[in-house]
Formats: C-alpha cells, sequence, structure tokens
C-alpha cells in the first residue's frame, strides 16, 4: 500500500507544538512519505516553500497558531510563484476547517482537504491518494486585455458562436435540452470563454447586441434541428441588465415564429447578477415573456440575488441550482443540506427542479437520491460545438437511452 506514494514527494509539517509536529510525521512515515520538513511556524514555513530544494510538494498546515495562523500562511503562499498542495489540520470545528479549504481554493491553491486532530494513517492515506487523482492547481484564467472596442468589433465580425451542453431527465435518461454558451472565437486569442467577456458587455451596453445575436444563433440552430426530426429544447442565458428592454418579448416571440418554433422550446435563463434595475418593467417583461409561451428558469439558484423574492413574483417553470452547491456535495454536509433544500422548495413550488455542475457519479447518485429532474455537467458532457451534437446524441441515445 504504501508503495503507492511517490518517492519524490516532499511534505511540510506546519504546527506550533512539538509533539503535534512529531505525531504528524511519524503517521505520514507510515503512510509512505519518505521526505517530510517541519515549520513551528508560518514565516518559517513560508521561506521553506520559497527555497528548499526539491520543491515542498504537499504542506499539511495547522489552522491556529499564535504568530501567523494557516489563513494567513494561504494568503502568503498563494503570491508565491511555486504553489505546494494544502491539507488542513486542526482542533477546531469542521464549519472552520471547510471554510478555510474555501478561501484557499478560491485563492488558487490546490486543497485535498482537511483533518480534524488527532490524525490517523486513514485520513492521511486518504488525502495522499487525492494527490494523484487531484487536478491542478485550478488557478484562474489569466485576464485578457480585452476591450469593449475590440468587442463591438468581434459581434461585427460574426465571431460570436455558441456552444451547447446537454441537460438530461435523471428518471428517463432522455435528452431534456441543451444550454447555449456564447463562446467568442477571437482571432488572436482563440476560443474567449464568456467569463471574459459577459460583464465587459453588460458594463458597456454591449450585452443588447451579444444577447440578440446570441438568440438569433440558437433559434436558427433549434430550427435547424426541428427539420431534420430532430425536436429538442434550448436555453438562452439573458442577463438581468436586459429585462429593462419592454421590446424584447415582442421581438424574440417575432424570431421566434419566423423560424415556426415552438415558443416551449425555448428555455430564457435568467441570471440575476444585480439588483432589478426597474421591478416593474422587469416584471412587465417576464410577464409576457411567460404568457408568449416561452419557460423561464431562475439560474444560479442559491447564490448572489436569486433569491425566495424573485421566486413569489415571478412565474418560474424552472429552478436551476448552481453548482457551487452540487458538485461534491456528498462530502459537504452544508453544500448537502442546500442542495435537498432547494430542491424540496422547486417542488413545492411546482418548478423543475435542474442541478449543473454534476462531476461524477457520486454527484449523479446524489442528485437522484434527492429527486432532482434534470442534470447538466461534465459527468454527462462539457459544451460541445454544434457540430458535435448529432453524434454526441447517437451515441447516448445508443449507450444510455432506456429502452422501451
Ligand atoms: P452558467 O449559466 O452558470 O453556465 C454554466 C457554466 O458552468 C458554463 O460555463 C459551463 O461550461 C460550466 N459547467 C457546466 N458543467 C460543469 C461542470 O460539471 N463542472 C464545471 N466546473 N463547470 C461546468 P461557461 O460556458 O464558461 O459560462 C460561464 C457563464 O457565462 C455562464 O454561467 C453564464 O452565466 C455566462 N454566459 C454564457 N453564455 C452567455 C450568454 O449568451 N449570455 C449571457 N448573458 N451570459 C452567458
Ligand atoms: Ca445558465
Ligand atoms: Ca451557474
Amino acid at each position: 500500500m504504501n508503495a503507492e506514494v511517490d518517492r519524490r514527494l516532499r511534505v511540510l509539517v506546519v504546527d506550533d507544538k512539538a509533539f503535534v509536529r512529531t505525531m504528524t510525521g511519524r503517521v505520514l512515515q507510515s503512510a509512505g512519505v519518505e521526505s517530510v520538513v517541519y515549520a513551528a511556524g508560518g514565516k518559517e514555513a513560508i521561506q521553506y516553500i520559497k527555497q528548499t530544494s526539491p520543491r515542498i510538494s504537499l504542506v499539511f498546515c495547522d489552522l491556529m497558531m499564535p504568530d501567523m495562523d494557516g489563513v494567513e500562511v494561504v494568503r502568503h503562499v498563494a503570491e508565491l510563484e511555486h504553489k505546494p498542495a494544502f491539507v488542513f489540520v486542526s482542533g477546531a470545528n469542521a464549519a472552520l476547517l471547510s471554510t478555510a479549504a474555501d478561501m484557499a481554493r478560491a485563492r488558487g491553491l490546490l486543497v485535498l482537504g482537511s483533518i480534524e486532530k488527532p490524525i490517523s494513517i486513514e485520513a492521511v492515506r486518504g488525502m495522499l491518494s487525492r494527490l494523484d487523482s487531484a487536478r491542478p492547481a485550478r488557478t484562474t484564467a489569466p485576464r485578457l486585455a480585452l476591450t469593449a472596442a475590440d468587442l463591438k468589433g468581434g459581434l461585427e465580425a460574426d465571431q460570436i458562436a455558441l456552444h451547447y451542453q446537454p441537460k438530461i431527465n435523471v428518471r428517463s435518461r432522455s435528452i431534456e435540452g441543451f444550454e447555449c454558451l456564447a463562446r467568442w472565437r477571437h482571432p488572436d486569442h482563440g476560443l474567449v470563454p464568456p467569463g471574459q467577456f459577459v460583464a465587459l458587455a453588460e458594463e458597456s451596453g454591449l450585452i443588447k447586441p451579444l444577447t440578440d445575436r446570441v438568440l438569433s444563433l440558437a433559434l436558427r440552430q433549434c430550427a435547424a434541428w426541428n427539420a431534420i426530426g430532430f425536436t429538442t429544447k434550448l436555453s438562452i442565458n439573458i442577463s438581468a441588465h436586459l429585462l429593462i428592454d419592454l421590446g424584447m418579448p415582442d421581438r424574440i416571440a417575432k424570431e421566434a415564429s419566423e423560424h415556426g418554433l415552438d415558443p416551449h422550446q425555448i428555455v430564457l435563463e435568467i441570471t440575476e447578477t444585480g439588483v432589478f434595475q426597474d421591478a416593474a418593467d422587469t416584471l412587465d417583461i417576464l410577464a409576457r415573456l411567460h404568457m408568449k409561451g416561452f419557460a423561464l428558469s431562475i439560474d444560479d439558484f442559491g447564490t448572489g440575488y436569486s433569491s425566495m423574492e424573485q421566486l413569489r413574483r415571478i412565474p418560474f417553470a424552472e429552478l436551476k441550482i448552481d453548482r457551487a452547491f452540487v458538485n461534491g456535495a456528498g462530502q459537504n454536509q452544508k453544500a448537502k443540506a442546500i442542495l435537498q433544500s432547494s430542491a424540496a422548495l422547486g417542488h413545492n413550488l411546482g418548478l423543475s427542479v435542474v442541478a449543473e455542475g454534476a462531476e461524477t457519479q457520486e454527484d449523479w447518485d446524489l442528485l437522484a437520491s434527492l429527486g432532482v429532474d434534470v442534470v447538466q455537467g461534465y459527468f454527462i458532457a462539457k459544451p460541445m460545438p454544434v457540430d458535435g451534437v448529432l453524434a454526441w446524441r447517437e451515441k447516448w441515445n445508443g449507450n444510455m437511452a432506456p429502452k422501451t
């Protein structure tokens, strides 16, 4: 069993108490780690991480330390060029450990997990086994220096494309629809994800032309698929910034009817990134979209401003739980409680409950056990370009669809 530990693995144990350092070191060595170094405090730890050769690849870090606590250690390490992975160790409660782990991840570090003291060999083995499977530290992609003028040019040059991510009905395993996700095919930067340009569009008044473009690509695609007998639903993201445009419901309805589409095929996912600017206009627009037959979805539920008040006022058909509460929820009591309550709330309101961000079989099983209706996530498929959709569908229907 110990043979599985990489011989090059170098672990740093940071704890202000000498006996805890010694104990942790012994447990690590019994688990097969050959190289362990020790620091009695945060400052010393940072020096080790900066200078030690070969590099420290994993840090077992105590949270409560007198001179510099574990949270501060992380803040400093996040600024270094070499960032080892972290395991947090504490006698403190599980909620604090989980907050620290989230904080470190938000600073771009790879966190294998947390262990409550006294640490056991099983717990250490569990952490070490995650080191192989863990993805490289998810550093946020460097922000490209894109300006509103670039985006305007990109829109004019027809550089916006859609990728499609399937939404699967949990009970029947059939394809419920696809979410349309905007991509910018930039001549210099390649395929630019929406995280790099949607906010820019919102700030610069380009969100309207961007959404118009996305809508017309999606409606046209939906009609093309209808024409070959592939009838499905398409979900489109609508920024709350657009809910001041009283002409929008008529424009979308007109365009959908020009393509011969049934509005029920179109789901509008509303992300509330800020307080709705004008309550009367917003309600006017959403009520009319609903009356025209479009399905409204409350997106990113559980985050930001998506609130109970909106659920009460707006005729949503779908509640979409944000992936922050979905991926890994089986291991996180709080995420699981929020997931469970959101699903129950959606069902009590008569909504279809969708969970996004399912990455593993375990996520899927939990969602199924909670009665979630529709699942979207890497476990099923990543968003794909349009020319991959039909082949993917064929494969899915061949392997996964219920044999009726
Ligand atoms: P969103 O509406 O929450 O869309 C889901 C995002 O989660 C997508 O990122 C998708 O690729 C990602 N995702 C799906 N499954 C998984 C998973 O299992 N694991 C992980 N880690 N991620 C998963 P993407 O395509 O980068 O889009 C990011 C956001 O950009 C979207 O978040 C949406 O808010 C916004 N966006 C995308 N297209 C448009 C658009 O046409 N208009 C507007 N207003 N916003 C858009
Ligand atoms: Ca969405
Ligand atoms: Ca989301």
